[in-house]
């Protein structure tokens, strides 16, 4: 039974459809009798048990419908406080002809600080006249482990959602060699969600489409089977360094199509006003508003 699970006001919640094609969210909680904890981080723990609960929402009470909460913006990131968060550079080839760079032989892994996480209808507050989207397929880690091989790889993981690795182009390349950890994780610079779908929900879960829209003009649109090194590889080489723990999380790359790459990016740096759309298909979209943020 496939599963997705939100973050409502800091506690776990499932989301399903009802008969009228309708999401509503069930606090985790209450909903499984006070067996699984509120905890969302906590929750990732508990896969197979989340399986089985929702089997159960069928004849069970919706706390809301799950369109109205991400409207009063009580949907915070399904994965609010991962040990690590990785990311992916020049992960798609065309991304890195448009940067004018080399396709990497090793995966180019950097951080997303955690505390960049944002919910899927928080705003991104700019603090540079160089700010930059890219939509990505955020991996969610599972049991995780070490020494993962590609052809597991899979069954390591719990699920999937969307994120936007937000950058700071200026501060990205300040220093040389650059420093992308920082220039991709201030404040707000990751959105991630709506939720965290499970992986048996997907077909094909590494064939995926990926779309980003500013202000709702298509920018970003490309399939993740394009990916250079895919969610397999990526774990396998991973977990072949450290040991992945429960909830940590992979920003797998953006394909082509962003504002201001290091080279002839075709679109516009992001400016306050401007509406970030990302989209990933079986998953959902985050819809975040650029402000003008702390300089
Ligand atoms: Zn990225």
């Amino acid at each position: 039974m496939t599963f997705r699970l939100a973050n409502l006001e800091g506690r776990a919640a499932l989301v399903a459809a009802d008969p009228d094609g309708v999401d509503r969210w069930y606090d985790l909680e209450r909903v499984s009798d006070g067996r699984l904890p509120a905890d969302p981080m906590a929750a990732i723990r508990q896969a197979d048990e989340l399986h089985v609960v929702t089997r159960g929402l069928d004849t069970a009470s919706p706390d809301g419908r799950f369109d109205q909460a991400l409207a009063a913006g009580s949907v915070g990131p399904p994965v609010p406080r991962p040990t690590n968060c990785f990311a992916v550079g020049l992960n798609y080839r065309t991304h890195a002809e448009e940067a004018g760079l080399d396709v990497p032989d090793t995966p180019l892994v950097f951080t997303k600080f955690p505390g960049c996480l944002a919910g899927p209808r928080d705003e991104v507050q700019l603090c540079a006249d160089r700010v930059d989207y890219e939509v990505e397929l955020v991996v969610v880690i599972g049991s995780g482990g070490r020494s993962i091989p590609a052809g597991r790889a899979w069954e390591h993981l719990i699920g999937l959602t969307v994120g936007q690795d937000v950058s700071d182009r200026t501060l990205q390349f300040a220093a040389t060699p650059p420093h992308f950890d920082l220039g991709k994780s201030r404040d707000t610079y990751g959105p991630i969600g709506p939720v965290l779908v499970s992986t048996d929900s997907f077909r094909d879960p590494d064939d995926l489409a990926l779309t980003c829209d500013i202000n709702g003009e298509r920018r970003q649109d490309d399939r993740t089977s394009n990916l250079v090194f895919g969610v397999p590889a990526l774990v396998e080489y991973l977990s072949g360094i450290l040991t992945l723990l429960p909830g940590d999380l992979i920003f797998t790359g953006t394909p082509a199509g962003v504002g201001v790459g290091r080279g002839v990016g075709r679109g516009q740096p992001l400016v306050a006003g401007d509406e970030i759309v990302s989209a990933v298909e079986g998953i959902g979209t985050l819809v975040n508003r650029c402000v003008s943020g702390p300089t």
